[in-house]
């Protein structure tokens, strides 16, 4: 009867499922995410890999589709191949035409559609807040982290600060812990990021603190963590995308011009749309002073479990 011993909980699989497609990552991902949840995360985020091309850098832009079909209340994320320049896409191409029809609700509809701007790196995770399923980061596993242009904006400024003392985030021995704060909802919302109170500090060593065997940690190709859906599937997406309006006048271009042109009845369209998909949206933050967080090597703090 084969090789006993081993098995497989498909109902944590599907459940894992459910979680990344809530939590906003994409289908077509390899790799332990993490994001910024209301509240504080405290990250270190970590050099590249010498053996990884990447440009050198640690990190990585990526454009993200993600759309609400309210009519079959199902959501759909991925990376548009058309923004990585890997190739067509066929929902940018929808969204185009959409915007070339000049109607309102169509560039409506349009602007749902465009890709979103991302920025991956490979991090560590001191603490952050738990996720809905009452899961908080674990400390001692790389992730990749996934951020907005906001956020990426203060990682970068940071790096690049010098004259604050703040350069060279990312090195081993002596690179800086992050603290990224989330505050307020939908378009407010808000990221903050500072450097950790304590300083420079090295990973190693509070990997050793926290009983990390330093060995193991493997760091993810971060070219390699989104794979772009096929063609049809992004063919299929785009040919589900409507628009609300039926406000939409049928073109009589060239119709003969001796009887009115029979206004095709519209068909009533079922009201709704695509709402926003809610992922935040960038917003200015101002740095704030640093604020100390939680000590650098903290041991985990252990999740309560959460009754949902
Ligand atoms: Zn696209």
């Amino acid at each position: 009867m084969g090789i006993e011993g081993f098995g497989r909980n498909e109902q944590a699989t599907a459940n894992e499922k459910k979680r990344l497609e809530r939590t906003g990552f994409a289908t077509g991902c390899n790799a332990e995410m993490l994001e910024a949840l209301p509240g504080t995360t405290n990250i270190r985020v970590l050099p590249i890999q010498k053996t990884v091309e990447q440009g050198g850098q640690f990190f990585k832009e990526i454009f993200k589709h993600d759309i609400f079909n309210e009519y079959e209340r199902s959501r759909f994320i991925a990376i548009c191949p058309a923004g990585m320049e890997l190739g067509e896409c066929a929902i940018c191409e929808k969204g185009e035409e959409l915007y070339n029809s000049k109607e309102e609700a169509a560039i409506e509809v349009a602007d749902k559609l465009k890709p979103r701007r991302r920025f991956i790196y490979n991090v560590l995770c001191y603490n952050g807040p738990m996720d809905k399923q009452g899961q908080a980061p674990e400390f001692g596993k790389v992730y990749v982290f996934e951020a907005g242009p906001q956020a990426h904006r203060q990682i970068v400024e940071l790096d690049q600060d010098a004259a604050a003392g703040w350069d060279d985030i990312t090195s081993i021995e002596k690179g800086v812990n992050l603290v990224i704060k989330r505050t307020g909802e939908g378009l407010g919302t808000k990221y903050n990021v500072t450097p950790h109170g304590n300083g420079r500090t090295n990973v190693m060593d509070a990997l050793k603190e926290g009983g990390v065997d330093s060995t193991k940690l493997k760091l993810y190709d971060l070219d390699a963590v989104y794979t772009p859906p096929s063609a049809e599937k992004l063919a299929e997406v785009a040919a589900k995308i409507k628009v609300p309006s039926a406000s939409v006048t049928p073109p009589v271009a060239f119709a003969p011009v001796t009887a009115p042109a029979p206004v095709a009845p519209v068909a009533p369209v079922a009201h709704g749309g695509y709402p926003g998909a809610p992922v935040t949206v960038s917003q200015e933050t101002v740095a704030a002073p640093v604020v100390s967080q939680e000590t650098v090597a903290a041991p985990l703090i252990p999740a309560p479990p959460v009754e949902k």
